[in-house]
């Protein structure tokens, strides 16, 4: 496998002429995915084969759409209410890949005189040729209005106040008023009471657009017209599959940092670029990101690594410095590490794999697969694996807010891969740390092959043979203070 080194991201950029940037690492011949994708996953742009062709067919679609002067000829078609005009694009999306609850929901907004949309990941997903996860839709009623015509249906959030119409299944179909960003003075003239209703501003269609974070996930679908509406450009960013904030990239950073999280995230797992101004803002406000809700950036890292594209996100938060503010410890490590030294890759394009195959990993195995080689240099030789483990993730613990239960379960883990892999693991089968420490392993063994035999092997310290039988109880719980800010 080629070396992914520093700099790749700039260096492709700055090799390619038109607006658009950052191929994905395997786009190079170094990346995790191509063969096992099934039709479904499969992406636009991705090696050619047959699957691909139809892909191909319908991206042409997609851009004689783009193209197509007479696409915008139905806004002609609205009233002229003094509006800013979308632009519309008739498209057929495809009705077997429409969720049918969602279009019920949209069906019967609009019959009771609503406007109504399939909106945000799920129609970015349809015209990427992607099955979406779920459907969202907006609407001009209000809550309680969508409330009133679904019986099956429960308003939920404080701030936001959604609607969740439920379905069999456990099926829910979130529905949205349309909303728009707080003006400026409002936020500075916000108390907490008034910032929980400028949260909450209720607005239109195109100001609801607006508000979003990148311009692929501001499309709203018509259904009774076949129709997508664009007032952000995110139609031409689909079509040239690049990852572009709606309004200035470095102001929607920091307004809030978790979007740079996002925008690699739909790099990664949509194998799109990211344009040349929003990736500079990406790095010109990377430090922000340790001002955000640490909750909300270790959901968001846990994000990047369910979504079968671990090692190109993992890859872009390196070289956007992004991990520098995140993950230090990963992020040196993989600085210092010996020029050849690939593992840290190979075990994340094995997450992959996996995840492609069998669906998302335990969250804490991807955890230890994340840390797992700067947290083996760290143990190395170490009398007290469970102790320097715990020192190690003190920094990760505050600075992410690692639950207890996943920082306390890592360590463990750590403490008894040396056993497990000499076989010695006979007594800690009992432990529920086992299986996950176990499956550790074997993403270990499948990733490095012989190299990975002895890789926690370390001289067995005072205290492994207690970790293995110790309770998570078995160091007194520090008890941290809530920080107030
Ligand atoms: P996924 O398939 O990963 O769920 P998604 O686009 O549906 O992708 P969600 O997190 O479910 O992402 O959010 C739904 C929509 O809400 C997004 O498409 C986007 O329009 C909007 N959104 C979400 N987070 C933000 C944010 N931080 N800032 C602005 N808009 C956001
Ligand atoms: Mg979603």
């Amino acid at each position: 496998m080629p070396a992914v080194g520093a700099g790749f991201w700039y260096r492709a950029r700055s090799r390619l002429e038109f607006n658009m940037v950052t191929p994905s690492p395997e786009k190079a011949g170094v990346g995790p995915r191509s063969a096992d994708l099934d039709d479904d996953e499969l992406a636009l742009g991705e090696p050619a084969d047959a699957r691909d062709h139809e892909l191909e067919e319908f991206r042409y679609q997609v851009e004689d759409m783009v193209d197509d002067e007479e696409s915008s000829g139905a806004a002609a078609e609205r009233p002229d209410d003094g509006r800013p005009r979308p632009t519309v694009h008739r498209i057929e999306l495809d009705e077997e890949r429409i969720d049918q609850d969602a279009a019920k929901v949209v069906r019967r907004l609009v019959r009771a005189g609503y406007e109504a949309y399939l909106v945000g990941g799920c129609v970015r997903d349809l015209l990427l040729g992607r099955r979406p996860k779920d459907f969202d839709v907006c609407t001009s009623a209000r809550p309680d209005d969508v409330r009133r015509l679904f019986r099956n249906s429960r308003v939920i959030g404080r701030r936001f106040r959604l609607v969740h119409v439920l379905f069999g299944g456990g099926k829910v179909i979130e529905t949205a008023t349309f909303r728009r960003a707080p003006e400026a003075e409002d936020e500075r003239a916000a108390t907490e009471d008034l910032l929980i209703r400028n949260d909450n501003v209720f607005g239109e269609a195109h100001q609801d657009a607006r508000r979003r974070d990148f311009t692929i996930n501001a499309l709203f679908y018509d259904l009774g017209r076949g129709e997508v509406l664009d007032w952000v450009g995110g139609m031409p960013d689909i079509e040239r599959r690049a990852v572009h904030t709606i309004g200035k990239p470095l102001v929607r950073f920091l307004e809030d940092p978790v979007r740079i999280l996002r925008a690699i995230k739909f790099s990664a797992k949509l194998d799109l670029g990211i344009t040349p101004e929003t990736y500079d803002a990406i790095v010109e406000a990377r430090k922000a990101l340790a001002r955000a809700a640490k909750p909300r950036l270790f959901e968001e890292i846990l994000r990047l690594m369910r979504e079968g594209a671990a090692h190109r996100a993992l890859f872009l938060c390196w070289e956007t410095g992004v991990l520098d503010v995140l993950l230090p410890e990963l992020s040196t490590f993989l600085a210092a590490r010996e020029e050849d030294d690939d593992r840290v890759w190979q075990l994340l394009q094995e997450i992959d794999r996996r995840t492609v195959e069998r669906g998302p990993l335990d969250d804490v195995v991807l955890w230890t697969v994340l840390l797992s080689e700067p947290l083996r240099e760290a143990c190395d030789g170490a009398r007290d694996r469970v102790e320097t483990a715990h020192d190690f993730l003190e920094g990760v613990v505050d600075r992410l807010n690692v639950p207890r239960r996943i920082a306390e379960s890592i360590r463990r883990i750590v403490a008894l891969m040396p056993r497990l892999e000499s076989g010695r693991g006979g007594r800690s089968s009992r432990t529920p740390h086992y299986p996950i420490a176990m499956e550790v392993l074997d993403i270990y063994r499948a990733a490095l092959g012989d190299a990975a035999d002895g890789a926690f092997d370390a001289p067995e310290g005072p205290n492994d043979s207690a970790a293995i039988t110790a309770s998570t109880e078995r160091r007194p719980r520090r008890r941290r203070r809530r920080r107030r800010s």
